[in-house]
């Protein structure tokens, strides 16, 4: 077995989030296997831009309380213990409340060119605002 006392916590490319995010690479997609699962830590007001997932992805919230938004302006608060399954190729986001932190275990399946992520635009103020009040607004 190989036994990690700890994994290195670096800054995810700040081109794809909004505030204080921390990332620890738990796996890495590598031919013949194409999973990635990063423990990822989000500071009140940081969250992902929009993106999608090739083949879908599960977020296993390990703490905190957080926001997961779908473009439908669908917004769901989830604490640790819980587990959001976002679907192959919907458009969304996720990152902490305002006011707490939240950390998730993010699962994804790659497609053979990385792990399958197509990131878009930064989550507004304004679509944040939204999801905090929990309006969702329009998602655009
Ligand atoms: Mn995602």
């Amino acid at each position: 077995m190989e036994h990690l006392m700890s994994t290195p916590t670096v800054r995810p490319p700040a081109e794809r989030f909004t505030g204080d995010v921390y990332l620890n690479l738990l796996e890495a997609p590598a031919e013949p296997a194409r999973l990635a699962v990063g423990l990822v830590r989000f500071t009140p007001g940081a969250r992902t831009n929009w993106h999608s997932h090739a083949n879908g992805q599960t977020l296993c919230i390990t703490d905190g309380v957080g926001l997961v938004g779908t473009r439908d302006g669908d917004v769901v608060r989830v604490s640790a213990g819980e587990t959001v399954k976002c679907p192959a190729g919907e458009e969304h986001w996720h990152g902490a409340t305002d006011t707490t932190l939240m950390a998730h275990i993010a699962i994804v399946v790659g497609d053979g060119n990385g792990d399958g992520t197509t990131w878009l635009e930064p989550v507004s103020d304004e679509q944040y605002a939204a999801a905090l009040s929990g309006t969702g607004g329009t998602g655009n």
